[in-house]
């Protein structure tokens, strides 16, 4: 347990809140924002889920106290999603209610296919009632995502766009990573053209390179977008990036439920299992 919790902190910043204050204060000495995350998913029981509710709420007075630069991303899987919607919906809004009071901001992640409705209708929910205060994911693997993209641009709400981390049906998805591709852009540039002020969240060097050869050639401000990366990736990259001046958010995890976050970042990449390897074996 102990070694995994090593090979772990590559990506993901500690397991109290503290820690990852401070790995959210180094990001912000080199310029670059951060979006704080809890980890953990599928919560069963009223109790636990109100607990995170909790937590978040912590957290939002933690980043206002400390002054660093940071939002927060849920995953509505923790504040009651598996039990009941309208119970879910409740209790996340009680987060967002702190976050619009303390001036901060709430991305609601995307999770599996068998809750991309329910999230969507929770999200539009709170977005009518806080919409300068919460934002949402949207997966260019999923075939759904233009009409989403369309809908969200339409209701000017903010989306993240990713390529998607979950394992979905061959019926719905995208499966080859040249059409994900291909779809992750057509996302990209739907929102950058007439959508507010997206993330674009990815590592993959070709998306980085279309999005940038995009805005220059369109004349886009800097201002109007950001990208963003997780904790531990393409750490080149991100501050490449945020020294030419583009706005540039980390994906910032902590938590002692790590081990979910931890596997989807192993199962992304070999060379995550070969870092794992060298280090193992290394030693
Ligand atoms: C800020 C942020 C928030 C996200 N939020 C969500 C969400 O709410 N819901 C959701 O389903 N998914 C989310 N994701 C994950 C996303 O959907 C992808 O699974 C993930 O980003 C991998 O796709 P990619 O485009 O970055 O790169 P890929 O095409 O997978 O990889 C491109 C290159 O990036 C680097 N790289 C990528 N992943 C890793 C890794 N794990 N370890 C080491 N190097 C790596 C490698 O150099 C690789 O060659 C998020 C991603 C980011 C960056």
């Amino acid at each position: 347990m102990k070694i995994i919790t090593f090979f772990a902190s590559r990506f993901v910043a500690g397991e109290t809140m503290d820690k990852g204050i401070k790995a959210t204060k180094k990001l912000n000495d080199k310029n670059i924002l951060c979006t704080m995350d809890i980890l953990g998913e599928d919560v069963n029981n009223k109790e636990e889920a109100e607990r995170f509710a909790d937590d978040y709420i912590k957290l939002l007075e933690e980043i206002s106290k400390t002054g660093v630069n940071s939002n927060v991303s849920i995953k509505l899987s923790m504040t009651g999603l598996m039990i009941d919607e309208d119970f879910c919906l409740k209790n996340t809004e009680r987060i967002i209610k702190r976050a619009k009071e303390l001036d901060n901001y709430i991305r609601i992640d995307m999770e599996g296919s068998d809750v991309t409705d329910m999230t969507l209708r929770i999200f539009k929910t709170l977005y009518k009632k806080y919409p300068k205060h919460v934002g949402i994911v949207l997966q260019a693997m999923l075939f759904r995502t233009e009409k989403d993209v369309e809908e969200m641009n339409k209701l000017k709400a903010r989306v993240r766009i990713c390529k998607g981390a979950y394992k979905e049906p061959v019926s719905i998805s995208w499966k080859k990573m040249d059409d994900i591709r291909i779809n992750y852009m057509k996302m990209v540039k739907l929102l950058i053209d007439k959508g507010v002020y997206p993330g674009v969240a990815t590592h993959d060097s070709q998306m980085i390179k279309a999005t940038l050869d995009y805005v220059k050639e369109k004349k886009i401000p800097n201002e109007k977008f950001e990208f963003q990366m997780l904790y531990g990736i393409a750490r080149a990259k991100q501050q490449e990036l945020a020294r030419d001046g583009y706005n540039v958010r980390v994906y910032v995890p902590f938590g002692t439920a790590w081990f979910p976050y931890y596997f989807r970042r192993l199962r992304e990449k070999k060379e995550n299992v070969f870092f794992i390897m060298k280090h193992f074996f290394g030693r």
